[in-house]
């Protein structure tokens, strides 16, 4: 079981295993597939472009995709048995896919996930930073839960599709990172809407404004929405997410979800 009573600082956390960032933030969902992984490279990038050190730390030990996201083809290497993380456009990136090949599916058992991931965490030389976003694995199960609690996390960003049935996901994902005494520090609406790039006009393919509503209930900020775009998710397929802010119609919800951050 695990003692949500003696959650530790954050900073004294990580001056422990030597990690020096301002904010370690956690990215994560209800449930896998609401572009959870899209939105953490999109946070981080953002920060950067806002002038921040930024690292981000791929521990979604299920699906590792931010090397996929940003097209990295390279492994890390050591250098006084500290991995170097490999730098993207101004990002420090690592992943749990780093370390599996890409078709391997990870059929470690919990305890050793963890470990895997807190090791990645504290050998890495990450520098110092300012924001260390973490994508976090999908889900509030066990994993999802255990890391939240060993990875000293400074706050919580929960991203959801408005279908009611994400809602419910999300819902949990907020009451797991209530649970471990994690500051939410709010709900991302991905998918919101769809622009038709044809007529311009708003389709709420999934329903929209659900997540706000949700957070507001929840008392938890609700930090804005992502529409459904094609070059957003040609963007993710074709490795290209670094250029994500340099495209007007893509860069401009974004850049309204990472203002409520800074
Ligand atoms: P998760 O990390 O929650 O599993 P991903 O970030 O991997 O989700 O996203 C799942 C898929 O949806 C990817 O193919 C991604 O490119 C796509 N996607 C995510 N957000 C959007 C969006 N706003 N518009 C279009 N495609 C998106």
């Amino acid at each position: 079981t695990i003692d949500t009573t003696t959650h530790q600082r954050p900073a004294d956390k990580l001056g422990q295993i030597g990690v020096t960032a301002k904010s370690v933030i956690a990215v994560g969902s209800g449930k896998g597939g609401v572009g959870k992984s899209t939105m953490a490279a999109a946070i981080a990038f953002g920060l950067h472009n806002a002038g921040c050190k930024v690292g981000l730390m791929d521990a979604d030990v299920y699906g590792p995709s931010v090397p996929h996201l940003l097209g990295v083809n390279e492994r890390p290497t050591a250098v006084n048995q500290r991995l170097q993380p490999i730098e993207r456009s101004g990002l420090r990136v690592m992943s749990m896919g780093f370390m599996v090949p890409a078709e391997e599916a990870v059929v470690w058992r919990g305890p050793m996930l963890h470990g895997a991931v807190t090791q990645m965490l504290r050998d890495t030389d990450w520098g110092d930073l300012d924001y260390l976003i973490i994508d976090m694995p999908p889900g509030t199960g066990d994993i999802a839960l255990t890391l939240s609690q060993l990875i000293p996390l400074t706050g919580a960003v929960v991203v959801c599709t408005p279908q009611d049935v994400a809602l419910l996901d999300a819902v949990k994902a907020i009451n797991m990172f209530r649970k471990v005494k994690i500051p939410l520090l709010g709900v991302v609406e991905n998918m919101s809407s769809f622009i038709c790039p044809g007529c311009s006009e708003r389709h709420d393919i999934f329903g929209t404004g659900g997540a706000k509503r949700k957070a507001e209930a929840m008392d938890v900020p609700f930090l804005g929405d992502a529409p459904i775009n094609v070059d957003l998710r040609k963007r993710g397929d074709d490795g290209q997410m670094a250029g994500l802010y340099d495209d007007p119609a893509i860069a401009a919800p974004l850049m309204e979800i990472t203002r409520g951050m800074v």
